[in-house]
């Protein structure tokens, strides 16, 4: 049996990267780790091809090797997902789907021909026993939770590894919070569930053995569910695997308590942790309250950022504008703290209502649901009626995005970074790449850009007063010039 295992190309988004890798000549910022874990619970004697669209184009030869094309995809690959549906049936080919897209949105995809929804590790054995014994069901689902201690090493051996900027672990699936907004819990549950050390040390033996040498981003939602877990059993293994190895440092998503537990960041940073994202979402109390983020309420917000920036993590930060409680001079407050925190990497998108979650469950209720999510959390789509009215919403966002975003207070906040950023690690690794991304860097953003002026000072005031922090300054300016071309594209600057 000859598997085409086909990963939908991502739109130009903010996460997606794309102007930046252009500098490191990597085509893709992380791989499709959802299908590589399939591949390895997939029968060992079955043919196994990987198309990820986001590095190649799916081609026809493809498709014509195949007997099954298996795609799997995030709402946000929607329209190229359908896209590898209609030429894998136009091909003749039987299509099987999974991932959010479809655990979502199944029932729009009407030429799909198996659906295997929810945890694969669940779903997809039942799915292999019927196609055995002759009679496949078309929906496979479950609302059971999958034991992680079961889920196999990904099948690297099918990525072309080369070709991204990192590579991908899940430790850990569920998050003990309860974000109104958030579509984790209503799919992965409250209790988070764990790999062991032996497994993740298995995974990045795997990926070390392969030559991977770049970072690795653990893609759990909140890294931190179970934080005796990670004191105890995993940081600890991970100090120890990373003892006279090159590369490879970690980044991941964790909530915002991370920053009240010393030993956690301490150990995390020893591990070769050096950057984390972390849901900040609005420095207004009352809307915090209203999506039940109760762990970022009665704190000082900006000290808990900088409380990780000092202890050597790089914060990235999700911001939200759109909850009810929001008034005019939210956008404001939001400019403000995002310049305060120096968070340089602040994702800010419209309140938007995943499919699944209490938000969406109220939404329907009160009739104030529009069309479906773009999936894209930038791009200042919503698909929710807001109580603003909307023309002051879409302003309001577009005033951040300009203002943020503007060269001058975008490089101010590099600035505030780099004066509280205590690294604990080497950060950024050189390579001819970096070196490559160094020079290119100086013709597109210092020469072509409308950022030249500001890129040319943190240029020379870093290299004169911080040298230790120069590598991490042109990484950002790439990270900027990045930015930029992304609002630019979404017409919101
Ligand atoms: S902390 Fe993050 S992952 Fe957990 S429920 Fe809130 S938004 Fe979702």
């Amino acid at each position: 049996m000859n598997i085409l295992l086909v990963y939908p190309e991502f739109p130009d988004t903010f996460w997606s990267f794309k102007h930046a890798l252009h500098f490191i000549q990597k085509r893709a910022s992380s791989p499709p780790l959802g299908l590589a874990t399939i591949a390895a619970i997939l029968p060992s004697d079955w043919h196994k091809r990987l198309v990820d669209m986001n590095t190649r184009p799916l081609q026809e030869r493809d498709l014509a090797w195949a007997d099954m094309v298996w795609v799997s995809a995030m709402v946000v690959q929607r329209p190229s997902a359908r896209e590898a549906i209609q030429r894998a049936k136009a091909a003749g080919k039987r299509v099987v789907a999974g991932g959010p897209l479809f655990t979502g949105e199944h029932q729009d995809f009407p030429e799909v021909d198996h659906f295997i929804l929810n945890e694969g590790e669940l779903t997809l054995p039942p799915f292999l026993a019927d196609l055995a014994a002759g009679a496949p069901r078309r929906v496979y689902a479950s609302s059971d939770y999958a034991d992680m201690a079961q889920t196999p090493v990904p099948a690297w051996e099918l990525v072309e590894m080369r070709h991204y900027d990192s590579m991908s672990i899940q430790y850990s699936r569920g998050c003990p919070f309860n974000c109104d907004f958030c579509n984790v819990t209503a799919l992965l549950g409250h209790r988070p569930r764990l790999k062991s050390a032996r497994q993740i040390i298995a995974e990045l033996d795997r990926l070390y053995e392969l030559g991977w040498r770049r970072n690795v981003f653990f893609v759990d939602d909140n890294f931190i569910g179970n934080r005796k877990a990670l004191k105890e059993d995993i940081l600890p293994a991970l100090i120890a695997w990373r003892q006279g190895k090159r590369g490879c440092n970690f980044i991941t998503e964790a909530s915002i308590n991370l920053a009240d537990d010393p030993e956690l960041m301490s150990l995390m940073t020893q591990a070769g942790f050096i950057s984390v994202f972390v849901g900040i979402e609005t420095p207004e109390e009352e809307s915090l309250a209203e999506c039940h983020k109760s762990q970022n309420r009665n704190r000082d917000l900006v000290a808990s950022v900088k409380r990780m920036q000092r202890a050597g993590l790089q914060v990235m930060g999700g911001f939200i504008v759109g909850f009810d409680s929001d008034t005019p001079s939210t956008f404001q407050r939001q400019i403000a703290f995002i310049q305060e925190s120096g968070i340089v990497t602040a994702m800010v998108g419209l309140l938007q209502a995943p499919y699944g979650t209490k938000l969406y469950q109220r939404m329907e209720a009160e009739n104030r649901l529009l069309t479906e999510m773009s999936g894209d959390n930038a791009d200042g789509s919503t698909n929710i009626i807001p109580t603003m009215d909307p023309e002051t919403l879409k302003a309001g966002y577009r005033e951040i995005m300009t203002r943020i975003y503007s060269p001058r207070l975008f490089y101010d906040r590099v600035r505030e970074f780099l004066r509280e950023y205590q690294p604990a690690v080497q950060s950024v690794n050189l390579a001819w790449r970096e070196v490559l991304a160094f020079l290119r860097s100086m013709w597109w953003i210092g020469v072509m850009s409308e950022a030249r002026r500001e890129y040319w000072r943190l240029f020379f005031e870093t290299l004169f007063k911080a040298p230790e922090k120069f590598a991490l300054a042109i990484t950002f300016s790439i990270y900027g010039y990045h930015f930029s071309a992304v609002n630019r594209k979404n017409g919101l600057i």
